[in-house]
């Protein structure tokens, strides 16, 4: 069979191909429906099966391969190598998941998780899974401003957090952030579970705190049955960053996101159980949540969790990991290997890299320049795939793994094709109409019913999932991917940037809005326009052009440099230093249309040197003078 004939009766008959790929997991109670569409755009997936998904990735296969290496975690921050077996994964968390217990938490509760990349963070994640309770994993980069947000959104009973974690060798404390975040936070957590690495002395509050190595001891021989939960019972939310300042709360299911992960692992990702997974991201993305830790335990594979950079000790060290635990396929971005480009290429030759079939990479446009690069260093297939927090796993790659479908053949600065499931579209954003031809640019949409997997909805409200992703094509029900993108003759999807107002910076999704709001919380700034610019190694980078409320403190070189210091400052406290502007520049008035609009693509058009276009509405030109005189002296 070919592959588009495959994709098309994934389309066609959703229900047919779903229930094939719902045999790759273990069910408690078979479901009765595949697909519940009665009450669009929501789909709700194996409608009435139960399920767990640490029963999956991990109880699932004691009886075959308890001995096997599940998680191994590297750490070249602190220098440790440390394996798990499957039989060692379910006793520890068997452990956490009876310290949860013991702290209260229930089935449908929140755990929020703020911690670094160590073995516990994915204890937690699956003791959540196990009794139930719906974690919310934040990003160890976030500050406390991110944080606290996502604290009031989430509303978690616990958080289960560490004293800190460590970048490049040096310790970075969490405690401090998250004990501002919980007094910035309207909810306050009941208990917080601290994991004390010895890295950071802690303040602990009194009847609030609690560590977990002593209560680790107390539940050493903890058995705790896993729940069987309704397959549409939210597992996780995932915050990600939109057009307003007030971050959204991706919600997913049980059953449906369990088998997608199942099938991604055979038809995308060409794994074996029994094999070894590398997936350099963090456990706070999403890429994090699918690739280190459900998919390939899911897949009965053995995962690394790996904290560290990837240039120490030096810029071989993953491929290193790759010859050692003989790794068949791994996760990247792409401004990971720009960062390895900027390192001897001999170092990608030092190490056996023949068990690797693929480097997948993801999270922001693969340019043809790093493609090649890393495709000539380590002599192996390279697989950019593109989706998106809300998709859960890839939207468009080339599924060259699924049992007698031909294969595709790369093309350059193409993720692929869709996915099972995906019924993906360009829509042409002036008309509203479907494009059909090859080569037009359009708005990249899905058709419902997404595929299992697809977030379910915005954690705590229906009403802005449909109005933000479902209406924005008059007339027609799609969910817009917020993506511009061009399909070419041969079916091939080609992306071109998003159409609102996110940025990516290094593959991680920051809004302008709220980067905007932390700058605008010093005191001295009067307005303020955040735009993401092109930049070499991470893709894009935030510029800030700034109004004072009194221009003469910038007046002077050595008054706008420390000026621009405390603003980044604000930005790293509150958001955290990913967020934080390349630069932060002032001007005396911003860039704005007749009816006060800002036009933030004018500015990033002048900072990346092109013609910012039609200029008619613009109030006063001399504003956008002021960024291209700024942008000359740069
Ligand atoms: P996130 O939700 O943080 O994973 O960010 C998703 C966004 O990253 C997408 O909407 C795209 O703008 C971008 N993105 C992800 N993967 C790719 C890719 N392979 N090529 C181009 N852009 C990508």
């Amino acid at each position: 069979m070919d592959y588009e004939a495959y994709h098309r009766r994934s389309i066609a008959e959703p229900e047919a191909h779903w229930r094939e790929q719902a045999a790759l997991v273990d069910w408690q109670r078979p479901f009765e429906q595949v697909l519940d569409h009665s009450n669009p755009p929501f789909a709700k997936w194996f409608v009435g099966g139960t399920t767990n998904l640490c029963h999956n990735a991990v109880d699932r296969h004691l009886a075959t391969r308890g001995g096997q290496n599940a998680l191994v975690w590297v750490s070249t921050e602190v220098d440790r190598e440390v394996t798990y077996s499957y039989r060692d994964l379910h006793a520890e968390v068997q452990r956490m998941a009876a310290i949860l217990l013991a702290l209260g938490v229930q089935p449908g509760d929140r755990v929020l998780i703020y911690m670094p990349m160590i073995p516990q963070a994915v204890f937690a994640m699956l003791a959540c899974a196990r009794i139930g309770a719906i974690h919310s994993v934040v990003f160890g980069g976030f500050a406390s401003q991110s944080l606290a947000n996502r604290i009031d959104d989430a509303r978690p009973k616990l958080v289960v957090s560490a004293d800190a974690g460590s970048r490049g060798g040096k310790v970075v404390a969490y405690k401090p952030l998250l004990d501002a975040a919980i007094d910035f936070a309207q909810h306050k957590p009941e208990r917080v579970l601290l994991v004390d690495r010895g890295l950071s002395a802690m303040e602990r509050v009194p009847g609030r705190d609690v560590d977990y190595a002593p209560l680790r001891e107390q539940h050493l021989d903890a058995e705790v049955p896993v729940t069987w939960l309704e397959s549409t019972t939210p597992s996780y939310t995932i915050y990600t960053s939109g057009t307003t300042g007030r971050p959204k709360g991706v919600q997913r299911d049980t059953g449906g996101y369990c088998v997608a992960l199942a099938a991604s692992m055979r038809s995308i990702f060409r794994c074996e159980p029994g094999e070894t997974y590398f997936c350099t991201s963090d456990i706070g993305w999403v890429v994090g949540h699918c690739y280190i830790v459900y998919g390939p335990l899911i897949h009965g594979m053995t995962t690394i969790l790996y904290e560290g950079l990837p240039i120490r000790p030096d810029a071989a060290i993953w491929w290193r990991l790759v010859e050692k635990y003989k790794v068949t396929a791994m996760f990247s971005s792409p401004t990971a290997v720009r960062v390895l480009k900027k390192h001897d290429p001999a170092l990608l030759k030092q190490h056996d890299l023949s068990s690797l079939r693929g480097l997948y990479l993801a999270g922001e446009p693969l340019d043809e320049p790093t493609a090649q690069w890393i495709a000539d260093g380590i002599g192996r297939p390279i697989i950019d795939n593109y989706w998106q927090t809300e998709s859960g796993w890839p939207i468009l790659t080339l599924a060259n793994g699924i049992d007698g479908v031909a294969p595709k053949t790369p093309k350059f600065g193409s993720p692929g094709l869709p996915m099972p499931g995906f019924d993906v579209r360009l829509i042409d954003d002036a008309s509203g109409e479907e494009l059909t031809e090859p080569n037009r640019k359009g708005v990249l949409v899905v058709a419902g019913p997404t595929p299992p997997g697809f977030m379910q909805t915005v954690w705590g409200d229906d009403a802005r999932y449909v109005n933000t992703y479902w209406k924005t094509v008059p007339g027609k029900s799609v969910y817009s991917t917020f993506d511009w993108g061009i399909r070419d003759a041969d079916g091939y999807y080609f992306i071109l940037g998003r159409t609102d107002d996110v940025i990516n910076v290094a593959g991680h999704r920051l809004g302008t809005r709220e980067i905007e709001e932390a700058v605008s919380g010093h005191a001295a700034v009067a307005e303020v326009a955040v735009v993401g610019v092109a930049d070499e190694l991470k893709g894009q980078v935030a510029m800030a052009f700034v109004v004072l409320k009194d221009s003469s403190l910038a007046a002077d070189a050595a008054g706008a440099l420390k000026l621009e210091g405390e603003i980044m400052k604000r930005v790293d406290e509150t958001l955290g230093a990913v967020a934080r502007p390349a630069r932060v520049r002032f001007v005396t008035l911003l860039p704005k249309t007749r009816s006060g609009k800002l036009l933030r693509r004018a500015i990033q058009a002048v900072c990346e040197g092109r013609d910012p276009g039609d200029l008619t509405t613009i109030e006063d030109p001399s504003a956008l003078q002021q960024v291209r005189d700024l942008v000359a002296t740069r």
